[in-house]
Order: structure tokens, then C-alpha cells, then sequence
């Protein structure tokens, strides 16, 4: 099968021909239809967070059918002990042995991909291959972060990309007001921000028009960390939703002070997919998609490494 991968990080993706995967018990064997490109399979091109084995084939955005015709997703969590403590509080996200998709287990960069039934999903019925893939990481993580936004009303998005163009939906659905903050000459971002509902968009590094309840910070810039704190009204939450972020400035106690609450997000429930994947539907969300032929993966990172993709950058590799 045709695959790109990834020999080395730090090195371009190189296209191959490699033997199709097979499916041990509980696995599925899937046809990629659709892979979305993240930008943690940009770290990882990158070297920011080790692979889990090389050669690698990224991704873990996919949307495929098995071998009986079914649709089915493949998020980023492939696999968990389902016994350590956290697996036994409902926090499987946090497992200690947890595996994921496209770093310890091949992803979706590829024509084939093998993955464990019980962490795949159905995946509803009337969008197509591409649009769906966004919702499997950009969409769920983004969703996992929005949950731990609580009820805010005002809600500041910092990067306005995949993660933030699927979320901006789903809070305006929910009754919330979105800020979208980005870089200042992003004008594209910002637009897409207010066609999908936010209210208000502008420079990332100054404060909004009104303060935050909650902000979600998907771009993976530490700097914006006390900038959002300062953003952030007494007693509101500033979440990171990336796995990987430059160095966070020192900052005041002054911007943590009256209660604000500074945390991380990491990885994904089973539960997480379940009700975003339910929810989707109902919003309804509709993903802005950039698409390039699986050979044109390397392409699709660099452009997203430069702030050049518009919504969510999704690898076409078979036909549906
Ligand atoms: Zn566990
Ligand atoms: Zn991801």
C-alpha cells in the first residue's frame, strides 16, 4: 500500500510502498477514506514530542470503512490498560499505558490502517469523508477543553484553527459569546472566526473588548498563556488544549490572583467521543477543509507549521 512516513523526526515525510497492515484479534482492518492533519503530527514531524516508534506513519484523524462496509473513526486514543487508577476513575485520557494513534500505533497517513474495535466509532451519517475527519481530534479535544470551560458565557478562542473553527460552533450553539483572538495580521482566521459566529476578533497579545469568563488556547504559543490569564475575569479558567507549547513567560501573581484557574487538557475519553460525535449532528457543525492528496502530506504540515491553512488541513486517500 501506498504510505508516507516518517523515518526520522525532523525529516520530511517520504512516500512508500509498504506491506498492508494486518488485524490481529479485536482489531479492524480499515480503508483510509480520509485522514486530518494535526498539529501534534506536526510535533511530532518536528521532534517536539518524541514517536512513538520509527518509522512512523502519522495521523489519527481517520475516517475509513471496515472490512464488513462500516464507517468508522480512529481518533488519538488507540489503546488503554483499562486497570491502572486512572482507567478505574473514568480518566482513561491520563492511562499510563495508554498507546495512541499515528505515534505508537501506524496511523492514517496511509491506504490501510489496523486499529482496536473498541476504540473506534460509528460516525453519523450525512457528512462526508473529509469533513468528518476534523471532528476526531480537532473536534474532541476542543470538546474535552470546552467542558472544562464550565458554564462560561464569554468565551476567548486563542488560534483560531482546526480545534477553534469546530468549537466556536458548538459554543455559539450552546447560547455562549466567542472572542476569537489571533495573530493581529491573521485576517483570514479572523474572518472565518465571525462567519461562524463569534462576535468580536483581533490581536492574541492585547485584551478583548469585554473580559472572559473562559478561554480555550489552542495555538501552541506559551506567551499567550498570561495574556489570556490578563483577558480572564476573576474566578474564570484559561485552558491549554495542545499537547505541545513553547515556554510559558513568567508572569504576575497578580494575573492568577482572585481565583482564576490555569490547567491543561490531555488526550481523550471514550466518553469525550461519544457525546461530541452525538452532538456534532445537532449543532450542526460544518468543518472548513483544506484537502491534499495523501503524497502531499509533507506539503499540508508545512503549510500548517506556517499559519497557511485555513480551518483543517485533510489528507483525500481513497475514494468513499
Ligand atoms: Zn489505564
Ligand atoms: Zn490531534
Amino acid at each position: 500500500m501506498r504510505a508516507m512516513l516518517l523515518d526520522e523526526s525532523g525529516r520530511p515525510l517520504r512516500a512508500a510502498d509498504v506491506p498492508e497492515p494486518e488485524a490481529g484479534p479485536g482489531e479492524l482492518l480499515i480503508r483510509v477514506h480520509a485522514c486530518g492533519v494535526c498539529r501534534t503530527d506536526l510535533h511530532l514531524r518536528d521532534g517536539e514530542i518524541p514517536a512513538g516508534h520509527l518509522p512512523l506513519v502519522l495521523g489519527h484523524q481517520i475516517v475509513g470503512t471496515d472490512e464488513s462496509g462500516r464507517r468508522v473513526g480512529v481518533p488519538w486514543l488507540a489503546w488503554t490498560d483499562g486497570t491502572c487508577a486512572y482507567c478505574r476513575s473514568g480518566r482513561e485520557n491520563l492511562c499510563e499505558r495508554a498507546r495512541f494513534t499515528g505515534s505508537d500505533v501506524d496511523g492514517g497517513y496511509a491506504e490501510y490502517a489496523v486499529a482496536d474495535e473498541r476504540f473506534c466509532f460509528p460516525l453519523p451519517g450525512d457528512l462526508p469523508d473529509d469533513q468528518l475527519a476534523p471532528l476526531l481530534c480537532a473536534g474532541l479535544i476542543g470538546y474535552r477543553s470546552l467542558r472544562f470551560a464550565g458554564d462560561a458565557e464569554r468565551l476567548g478562542l486563542y488560534g483560531f484553527g482546526a480545534s477553534a473553527h469546530i468549537i466556536c460552533q458548538v459554543a455559539v450553539h450552546q447560547g455562549r459569546r466567542v472572542f476569537a483572538f489571533t495573530r493581529p495580521e491573521d485576517t483570514g482566521a479572523q474572518a472565518l472566526a465571525l462567519s461562524l459566529g463569534a462576535e468580536w476578533a483581533g490581536d492574541s497579545l492585547a485584551p478583548g473588548p469585554e473580559p472572559l469568563d473562559a478561554a480555550i488556547i489552542f495555538a501552541p504559543a506559551g506567551a499567550l498563556v498570561p495574556a489570556a490569564l490578563r483577558a480572564t475575569a476573576p474566578g474564570g479558567t484559561v485552558v491549554c488544549a495542545g499537547i505541545h507549547m513553547s515556554d510559558i513567560p513568567s508572569f504576575a501573581y497578580a494575573d492568577l490572583w482572585h481565583e482564576r484557574v490555569l490547567r491543561s487538557v490531555a488526550n481523550l475519553t471514550r466518553r469525550d467521543a461519544e457525546e461530541f460525535l452525538a452532538l456534532a449532528p445537532r449543532v450542526p457543525v460544518r468543518t472548513t477543509v483544506q484537502r491534499f492528496a495523501l503524497e502531499d502530506a509533507e506539503e499540508a504540515l508545512t503549510r500548517l507549521r506556517d499559519g497557511r491553512i485555513e480551518g483543517a488541513a485533510v489528507l483525500e486517500i481513497a475514494a468513499a
